[in-house]
């Protein structure tokens, strides 16, 4: 097995990766705060997280992943008085829109979705810890995390205090501060915001808090990988990690990964340029969703990714290659023997394949590794190479190269409920007939049209030299 390296942003290097308990990640990904519909440029960050979790088990491990829901803060208070409507009724709206975008792009999910709304009681208790420890100090209703108490602040980032001191000082009339770098663990209530009732008075939580102690609940003070973008370094996971620590005094994180910026047209997204889409805005244009996660995956998740839409047609164009291959296979005629050339090829495949996955995620090296198979492949079916059981073997690989990508299966990708789509056995049979009609007559259009109909509704077909076959996947 190849060893896996990531590059860890505390400390700034690639390193080996062991988990504190063997055969096991626990980690933490830093959620929406769910205010507003997420813009493709949050969800590479997530789909960057699911090819992690994917590519750890694929790698051998079981993974535990924890994603926090923000529903409580700045934004999610105003939308909800805005509209007039209670915080749980304004923030479920763009939970089950952060979902059907998830799934949409066959995100897995999380073993924990915890909300900090409902965890208040584990925030009250770490910040009351912080507090009777003297990293904490309350003003006016108020609880502040006092910087200066901790001594090694700014270890992630690599942040120069000085100058957050003169850039805070700007932002720092609102609360009265012992300085003005201090941030706040909990908020006194203002009015017409919703609020819960504390040691320190009716308040609610500072945004940083509740990844420490959410983390915590799931996972324990100590775990392993804690990833989020690269704008959460500074403050977010520095201020989690001042928390954590001097709450729990035990090392907080081992391995920390930030997925870089997307940029589109090789501008910064924002909405006076109108390029701040929606993952529902590009499927509305017609984009395909799986050549979309194509795209999120084929550039290196420390890269900036500059998404266009013609890197979205490319993406298809990849992908077709891969489902054209798969076709040729299903009907080419097996030899008597094995193929020596098809059993090389797939050997390569899995080497090059987990050897670029382990090196700190290269899926982009990962997919060029499977497009060198697919040429392969494509030769030998070409010169009659394929042979008894090959079919079988390079789907098997693909399928296996498959778990942590989750792009290369087009049937899976197709509408459908994956029963059947309400096809009962007698109306696939007259589709098959259909088929073979259309091939018969070299109508491969109309046959293409039909099979595609039955992969949709996940009837798997195989063409045999007794004609076709079919099952339910
Ligand atoms: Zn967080």
């Amino acid at each position: 097995m190849h060893e896996i390296r990531f590059f860890n942003t505390l400390g700034r290097r690639l390193e080996p990766f062991r988990p504190l308990e063997e055969g096991l990640v626990r980690m933490y990904t830093c959620g929406p705060t769910v205010y507003d519909h997420a813009h493709i440029g949050n969800l590479r960050a997530f789909v960057f997280e699911d090819l992690l979790r994917r590519s750890l088990r694929f790698l051998g491990y079981r993974v535990v992943q924890v994603m926090n829901l923000t529903d409580v803060d700045d934004k999610t208070i105003r939308g909800a008085l805005e509209r007039g409507v209670s915080l749980d009724e304004y923030t479920r709206t763009y939970i089950d829109s952060f979902f059907a975008d998830l799934d949409a792009l066959h995100v897995e999910r999380a073993e924990h979705y915890p909300r900090a709304t409902e965890h208040i009681p584990d925030m009250i208790d770490m910040i009351a810890t912080l507090v009777d420890r003297g990293y904490a100090y309350q003003r006016d209703g108020s609880v502040f995390f006092r910087i200066a108490a901790d001594e090694d602040y700014g270890r992630l980032s690599g942040i120069d205090l000085e100058q957050v001191k003169s850039s805070a000082r700007v932002a720092s009339d609102e609360y009265d501060k012992d300085d003005v770098r201090d941030f706040a663990l909990w908020k006194a209530k203002k009015d017409g915001e919703p609020s819960w009732d504390s040691p320190w008075g009716p308040g609610r939580p500072g945004w940083h808090i509740e990844c420490s102690a959410m983390s915590r609940r799931y996972l324990g003070p100590s775990f392993d990988i804690h990833c989020g973008g690269v704008d959460n370094i500074f403050p977010h996971h520095e201020n989690e990690i001042a928390q954590s620590e001097s709450a729990n005094g035990v090392p907080f994180v081992h391995t920390w990964l930030h997925a870089e910026h997307l940029i589109v047209d090789g501008q910064k997204m924002s909405k006076s340029l109108g390029n701040q889409y929606t993952l529902k805005q590009l499927l509305e244009r017609g984009l395909e969703p799986r050549a979309i996660r194509y795209v999120y995956l084929a550039t290196h998740y420390r890269q900036k990714l500059n998404f266009t839409f013609s890197a979205v047609e490319a993406a298809a164009g990849a992908l077709r290659r891969i489902d054209e291959m798969r076709f040729r296979l299903a009907s080419a005629v097996e030899g008597e023997a094995p193929s020596p050339a098809v059993a090389a090829a797939i050997a390569r495949l899995e080497d090059d394949f987990t050897r670029n996955l382990a090196d700190d995620l290269n899926a982009a090296g990962a997919l060029g590794a499977v497009f060198v198979f697919v040429k392969e492949i494509n030769k030998a079916i070409e010169g009659g190479a394929i042979g008894a059981g090959d079919r079988k073997r390079i789907e098997d690989a693909l399928a296996r190269v498959d778990q942590p990508l989750g792009v290369l299966d087009a049937g899976a990708w197709q509408e459908g409920d994956g029963d059947g789509g309400g096809l009962d056995d007698a109306e696939i049979e007259r589709l098959l007939a259909e088929r073979q009609a259309a091939r018969a007559r070299r109508d491969f259009a109309r046959a293409d049209a039909i099979r595609d109909r039955l992969q949709g509704a996940g009837i798997v077909v195989e063409d045999t030299p007794q004609g076709p076959r079919w099952r339910r996947s």
